[in-house]
């Protein structure tokens, strides 16, 4: 409310998918404009494909707009670190390091999205192996970010998406076999509203792990016109304190990423006017974390 900060280190950032399908020199620019036009703090950039991403455009991008900008790292099948395939988990890694060294080189210090496995709908549960390979490739790359400065925030989505874990208590399992300082849990009101019993045990029980937040509506379109109990959210968030990130994440297709809104399934248009869409989030949010 006017005059005080009461909830000071909190920053509130945009994914690129908001405004922008690819990273290109023209809709980087789009994208981070009009962020900064909407008053986020910071945009999350896709680095699905870290080699399509220019660095020093970025970097220079984010000066000039005064923004800073978290990575969100996805695997697909083809780079799937929990395949019983050793190549896979293999092109899963290199990837996994040119995305850390993509977000180092624009000044960035967090990676986030469902970093465990590949996003693709699995037809079996996974096995040991499938889960000891993503937990041994999720160690060598929290050691390489580690070297870097970064921190990776492991998101829990939804049953479709993983077959590895679906609810922040399975995460925290997951970060304990892990065990490194810099990996945290990434929870994310969309798929919590599929997976959890409510909104709020989850948060409580992560507290400190919890380490970035994704907003996003039953149906990935406007906040505040689904399902989602963000007064609910908001609240838990507050009991423990929490003071990362807190990320607004919409998808439509009116806004398509080839790879990624083909593999979240975003077949219909939920909004067509991002500056409209991204204007009312961040008002939404921000009235729900006073
Ligand atoms: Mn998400």
């Amino acid at each position: 409310m006017s005059g005080t900060n009461t909830n000071a280190g909190v920053k509130f950032g945009g994914h690129s998918l908001v405004w922008a399908g690819d990273w290109s020199a023209e809709n980087a620019r789009f994208a981070a404009s009009s962020a900064h036009k909407a008053g986020y703090d910071f945009i999350e950039i896709l680095v699905a494909e870290p080699e399509k991403i220019d660095t020093a455009m970025t970097k220079d991008l984010l000066q000039e707009y005064g923004l800073t900008a978290t990575g969100c790292l996805v695997f697909d099948p083809s780079t799937d670190i929990s395949s019983s395939d050793k190549s896979k988990v293999a092109a899963g890694i290199d990837r996994g390091r040119r995305a850390i060294d993509a977000v180092a080189a624009w000044g960035g210090t967090e990676i986030d999205g469902p970093v465990t496995a590949s996003l693709q709908p699995f037809d079996k549960p996974a096995t040991p192996e499938n889960r000891q390979n993503s937990v041994n490739s999720v160690r060598e790359l929290a050691d390489y970010a580690a070297d870097k400065g970064i921190n990776l925030h492991m998101e829990i989505v939804n049953r479709y998406e993983s077959n590895l874990m679906n609810t922040a208590e399975e995460g925290l399992v997951y970060l304990a076999e892990v065990d490194r300082p810099n990996v945290f849990l990434h929870l994310d009101t969309y798929h919590m509203n599929i997976e959890e019993s409510g909104m709020v045990d989850g948060v409580l029980a992560a507290g400190d792990r919890l380490g970035y937040v994704h907003i996003g509506e039953s149906h990935r379109g406007y906040l505040g016109t689904g399902n989602v109990d963000f007064a609910a959210f908001f609240g838990a968030l507050k009991k423990i304190n929490y003071s990362g990130p807190i990320v607004f994440e919409s998808f439509s297709s009116a806004v398509v990423d080839p790879a990624l809104s083909d593999a979240l399934r975003i077949w219909r248009n939920l909004w067509t006017d991002s500056h409209d869409l991204a204007d009312k989030a961040l008002k939404f949010m921000k009235a729900h974390y006073e």
